[in-house]
Order: C-alpha cells, then structure tokens, then sequence
C-alpha cells in the first residue's frame, strides 16, 4: 500500500511539475495580444521535462535523492543549451563540447552508474546520452517521434522493473516522470497536430531516458536498461528505409506510357500510416527483449505474436489505398537542396514544350535533373544557376521522388530522360516539330533516329552530331552555328551533365525560340547499345545497379549518392518546420 501512495504521489507530483513547464512556457513566449506566440514551435519544449523530474523531489522520501538532484540540474542545464539552440541556431558541433560536460557533471555529481569508474564505463557513460539525443532528433525529424518512443520505453522499463528485486525506487520514479511527460507530450501533439519539443526538450528527454537507462547498481539492470533505448537508435534508420522503399514502391514508375503511368498513381503509403505500423514494431520489440528478460512464459509471446501480425496486416492494408484524393498541386515549382524542381508528370512537361514553343522567344532550357544533378548544382554555382535560369527541370531519378517526399513536398512521379525523347518525338510526330539529335558516340545518335523514326514515321529531323568534342573547341563552334541554320523547334543535347547543361547554356546567346532539352545517356539505350535493365528491377527502381553492372567505372558516380541522401537529411535537421 505505501508503495502504491508513493507511485500516486510521484505521478501527481510529476504532472503537477509537468504542468508548471507548461504554464512558464505560455507565459514566457505570450505575443502582445497574450496570446501564446509560439506554442508549437519548439522554444520551451524543455521546461515541462524539466517541471516533471524537479516536481518528483516532492514525493516523500525523495526530496533528497542525490540522483534525482542531480538529475534535476544537468537536465536545467541542458534545457538551457537547447534553447540557445532553438533561439540562435547555433551549430550542433560548438554545442557538443557542452553536451559532453554536462554529461560529465551529472555522471559524477550523483547519477551512480555501474562500471563508472573503469575505461569502457567512463566511455560508455560519456557517450550514450549523447548519441540517445541525437537518435532522437534524428527521429523527431520524421515526426515527432521521441514522445511516443519514450513512452514504449518508459512502459517497458516499468514492467521489467515490476519484476526485479534489485531495482532501486528511483529508477521507478524517474521512470513515472518520463511517462508522465511523454503522454502529455503525445496528447498535445495529437490536438495540434504539431510538435513542440523543439532542441530543449530533445536534450532533456534524451539525457533523461539515457540516464534511466544506466542508473542501478546491478549488471541485469543495466544490461536491460541498454538494450531498450538501443532500439531508439535503430528507429529512424529503419523509418527512413520504409520511407525510402514507399516511395519507391509507391509510384508505378516502370510504366512507359504516361498516360498509364498517372493513372496509376494510386498506391501510396502516407507517412502517418508509416509511423503508426513502427512504433508498434518498435514497442513489440521492446516487449519481447522484456518477455526473453524475465522468461515469460509461452503465452505471452503468442499474445505479443497477434499484435506484431495486427501490425503487419495494417501495414499491408494501407499499403493499397487509394491516395489519389489528394494528388500534389501540378506546375507549382518546389526545392530540393535549394535547386529548383517542377512538380510535373511526363503529360504535364509535354505541354509545357508545346506552351514554350508556342510562345517562341528565346530559348528554353529544359533539365532532366537525377540526384547527382541536383547534388552538383547544389555544390557547384556556377552549374547550380543554370539550373536556376532553366524553364523547366524535372524529376528523373527515384532519388528525388524519395527527397522530395522527405521534405515535405512530394512530387507525381518521375520523368525519366529516356521516357521524355520518346514523348517529345510522339508529340512532334503530331505536331510537326522538327527535332535535332546531338550527342553520344559518332553513330549511335543516327541509330536512335533509325529506331526512333521507326516508331513515329512522321517525325522530322532537323540534323544530328555526335557527342564528342571539347567545350570551347572549334568543333563546338562549329556545332552550334549547325543547330542555329538548322533551326530546330527542339534540341535534345544527351552530352553528359554538366555538359549538355553547358552547351545549351551557350547556344542560349545564339538560338530563338527553341526548346533544348539535356536527355543524358538516351540515345545510348534507344539505340540499343546499352540495354534497359529488365522490368522487375525497373519496377524496384535498380536501374542504377544493372547500369553499374553495365558500366562499372560508374562506381564512382553511384559512390556520391550517400553524400546526396546525407544532404537531404541534412537540410530537413536544420529546418524548423516539419511537415507530417
Ligand atoms: N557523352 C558525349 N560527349 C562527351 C561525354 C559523354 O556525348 O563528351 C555522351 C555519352 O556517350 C553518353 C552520355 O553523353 O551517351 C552520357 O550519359 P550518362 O548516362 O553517363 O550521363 P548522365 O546524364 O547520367 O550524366
């Protein structure tokens, strides 16, 4: 009964603490008309944590805790640091120094850590609160996450404390405060729709379930006590491959034929459902290291065994609903890494060759942009502005149908280089454009017109040339006084990036109304050159391995795409906003 009265006062005097933080913050940030300023935005999420672990120093028998106190000021401390943070933006890495003293502060100031005094102890103690803080942020860029991850691990370690002897009551009581906080983190961020926890209240939470993990003094506890915020660290990468894999799986990018292609626009997993189906993943997991733990007995696996299945099937059932009811607004123009992107199917880029060629002035630069392109004009300036004076640039690559789902802004589907020649040749069949073929090796640009003009009768070829020659030589001259008597109503240029990207660039100065496209390796597959890869790998958008495959000294190419995927996420940490 006394332990039951002290559980009762521990959550009473948590939520009370809990609601003080809330209360400071209102007051704190209310704009002039006292209405609350910024109640989603992230600048107090600290303070209600904070609230919560000093309001448990009320529970009988705890007020002099040295855990909890110490627990109480390194938490103050961090909360401060986050709000510099959130108020500055000030760079994670001149942050970290602090981080780690703080950790130091709390680790010798009370927090009693098994092994605190050998070598991989110190590292250890040292460490995991800082990586738990980061992992959580990493989490909280998808949604916000840390709430509900840290109410899973706090219900977990409950339950497992329920079942060993050793554990010391303020592990119990710590663990109260954390629970308190996140469900009312969750129910704040379930009314709003938006989260708040902002930089201070991922510190806090981080440093408080890292803390909890490792305070105890006996080796199962501790053991425990590792491997369930261990799971926190595996979340995000695992959300982030299912996100990858939706948006892969997502569109029915294989099919050639646009018309086709947009009205299978249809199997969509939207992010909500995504992070429904692993949170229950994350907190089965959790429930079975527990059950091994304490040698649950049969049944409970079979119970724990619906529930992992009930995810499955949800998982598979949202997999095929229909999500065309809210399709992205065509012909807006969205950024990916500040490059610009227009958000258009291959339907709607056709008709914007027909709108440009209408109009007929000057020159009309469109780029088929793959990751690697948008990496390039995001480092190199002098590419990344001709990407930004280009009339339209479209998404060719599943790379950027994952980016640009993953900040916020999804775009239809790809429209993919190849795809585009054969539309733009269909389109010129009919309307009687006149088409000029540059590039490739000497021979294989009059081999896709062969095929090409095998398969549209009509189409009209204003002249072709090979690919290689200098930048700058005589050839080029030579080269674009041809395009410029030759007065095509369409360029396609498939060079290479960035040097098709140059070429238009300069016959920009020369050529009126023309359409120039960059169609990169084209000519080579429609040729026949260079095989397309068979459609299931297609359909699982591994083009890029059967070309490596084909081609190997690509290697180097493929090996920038990390660095392309660690920019993305990069830009979505350093953004305020997130969008669910
Ligand atoms: N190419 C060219 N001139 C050059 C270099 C390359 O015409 O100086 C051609 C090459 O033959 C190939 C295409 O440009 O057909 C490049 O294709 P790739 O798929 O490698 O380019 P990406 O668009 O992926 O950069």
């Amino acid at each position: 009964v006394i332990a039951y009265a002290i559980i009762l006062h521990a959550l009473a005097a948590a939520a009370l603490g809990c609601t003080a933080g809330y209360g400071l913050g209102y007051l704190v940030f209310l704009d002039e008309n006292r209405k609350p300023r910024d109640f989603h935005g992230h600048y107090f999420g600290g303070l209600p944590i904070l609230g919560a672990i000093s309001g448990l120093l009320l529970t009988p028998g705890f007020s002099g805790q040295k855990e909890i106190l110490a627990l109480t000021a390194t938490l103050a401390g961090f909360v401060i640091l986050g709000m510099v943070r959130d108020f500055r933006k000030t760079a994670f890495r001149v942050l970290l120094p602090y981080q780690i003293l703080l950790v130091i502060f709390g680790a010798f100031f009370g927090i009693e850590i098994v092994y605190r005094t050998r070598g991989l102890g110190v590292i250890l103690t040292v460490c995991w609160p800082v990586v738990i803080m980061y992992c959580l942020k990493l989490a909280s860029l998808i949604f916000e996450m840390p709430f509900l991850l840290c109410l899973g691990s706090g219900i977990t370690f409950l339950l497992f404390f329920a079942d060993q002897a050793a554990t010391p009551p303020v592990s119990v009581i710590l663990t109260l405060g954390m629970i308190v906080v996140s469900a009312s983190g969750l129910f704040f961020l379930l009314k709003s729709r938006k989260g708040f926890l902002g930089d201070s209240g991922l510190f806090a939470l981080g440093y408080l379930l890292a803390a909890i993990s490792m305070l105890g003094r006996s080796k199962t506890l501790l053991m425990f006590g590792l491997l369930v915020p261990s799971m926190v660290i595996f979340y995000p990468f695992v959300l982030i491959s299912l996100l990858i894999m939706s948006s892969y799986l997502g569109n029915e990018l294989y099919l050639v034929d646009p018309k086709e292609r947009k009205a299978s626009y249809k199997w969509y997993l939207t992010r909500g459902h995504l992070v429904f189906f692993s949170a229950v993943v994350f907190f089965c997991l959790n429930l079975f290291a527990l059950f091994v733990r304490v040698r649950m007995p049969l049944s409970g696996y079979l119970a724990l065994g619906i529930i992992f299945l009930g995810a499955i099937a949800t998982f598979i059932r949202t997999f095929a609903r229909k999500s065309a009811e809210n399709p992205p607004a065509m012909g807006t123009r969205i950024q990916i890494l500040g490059v610009p992107m227009d958000v258009v199917d291959s339907g709607a880029a056709i008709e914007q060759v027909n709108a440009f060629l209408q109009r007929r002035e000057g020159l009309f630069h469109i780029v088929t942009a793959d990751s690697l392109a948008v990496f390039r004009a995001f480092r190199d300036k002098a590419f990344g502005r001709i990407v930004q004076r280009a009339s339209l640039v479209v998404p060719d690559g599943a790379g950027l149908i994952w980016s640009a789902d993953f900040l916020g802004t999804p775009l239809p589907a790809r429209v993919p280089g190849i795809g585009l020649v054969e539309d733009i040749c269909r389109a010129a069949e009919q309307k009687g454009w006149s088409v000029f073929f540059l590039g490739a090796r000497p021979g294989i640009a009059e081999e896709a017109v062969k095929v090409l003009s095998g398969r549209f009768p009509g189409l009209k070829v204003a002249g072709m040339h090979h690919g290689y020659f200098y930048e700058g030589s005589q050839t080029e001259d030579q080269v674009l006084a041809d395009i410029v008597t030759a007065k095509p109503d369409v360029l396609l240029a498939a060079l290479g990036v960035p040097k098709q990207e140059n070429f238009i660039q300069r016959l920009r100065l020369l050529a009126n109304g023309m359409v120039a496209v960059g169609v990169g390796g084209s000519f080579d597959v429609i040729s026949g050159n260079i095989p397309r890869a068979p459609q299931l790998m297609q359909r699982f958008a591994l083009e890029w391995l059967f070309r490596l495959w084909k081609e190997p000294r690509r290697l180097s190419r493929i090996m920038r795409i990390p660095w392309f995927v660690l920019a993305v996420i990069r830009a979505k940490w350093q953004e305020k906003e997130f969008v669910v």
